[in-house]
């Protein structure tokens, strides 16, 4: 384990700021790939069937592109009345996980439109919704084998608002403007401040975790 900033395997900006501040707070740095010398780096297919899945797929992939530590996250959310849809195609829903040439904003929009048709009809306390993330901490051996150190995941619950009083909200990205806060359900997510939704979100408590689970790696590697 080195000290050098651990290369976080996303180009989304909100996730690298979401996951700087909440690993500034362990003494953690964090280095986006849109930050390293050789970006744009050739992208891994994300054919896993589950968040941890595609997680290693990242991790692996770049931690072997760059030689680096590697962080990877994959997330989305899983609708309990649609049996866990959208899932992992969730930042692809709209083209049923088929990529397109649609901008970030674009993809997000229609995707919301999306999980709004499919929830036609469905009572509030029906739209049950959670966020999940699974993160895989990840490092190469030589120029061809890699080992995963570590694999933690997140839940926030919530529910997905009704059309007419959703999108609602500035902030976030995603399904944040659909997705109703408990215990209240009267805000979304896209309504917190990004202070509060590191508090509550999926990705931080997934990130917390690995941050501990980093702490203790790096403990153990130290000279005694
Ligand atoms: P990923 O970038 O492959 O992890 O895909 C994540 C997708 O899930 C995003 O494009 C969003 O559609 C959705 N998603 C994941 N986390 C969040 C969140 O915190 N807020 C809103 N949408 C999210």
């Amino acid at each position: 384990m080195s000290m050098e900033p651990i290369v976080l395997a996303t180009a989304n900006p909100h996730k690298v700021e979401e996951l700087r501040a909440i690993f500034a707070g362990d003494g953690l740095a964090i280095v986006g790939l849109s930050e390293l010398p050789g970006f744009p780096f050739p992208e891994p297919d994300e054919t896993g069937a589950t968040f941890e899945h595609n997680a290693a797929i990242k991790a692996r992939a770049y931690a072997l592109l760059t030689g680096r530590l590697c962080l990877a996250d994959d997330s989305g959310i899983e609708v309990g009345v649609l049996s866990g849809a959208p899932g992992v195609i969730s930042s692809h829903y709209s083209t049923d996980g088929r990529e397109t040439g649609l901008t970030r904003d674009q993809r997000d929009q229609a995707n919301n439109e999306r999980l709004l048709r499919e929830l036609d009809g469905v009572l509030p306390e029906q739209r049950t919704a959670r966020f999940v993330c699974s993160m895989v901490l990840c490092r190469s051996v030589g120029k061809s084998t890699t080992e995963i150190l570590a694999t933690t995941s997140g839940e926030f619950q919530g529910r997905i608002g009704l059309p007419g009083d959703v999108p609602r909200g500035e902030n976030g990205f995603g399904y944040d403007p659909l997705f109703l806060v408990p215990p209240q359900f009267n805000a979304t997510s896209a309504q917190l401040s990004p202070e509060r939704k590191n508090q509550l979100s999926h990705r931080a408590v997934a990130a917390r975790a690995m941050a501990e689970r980093i702490k203790v790696l790096l403990e153990q590697a130290a000279p005694h």
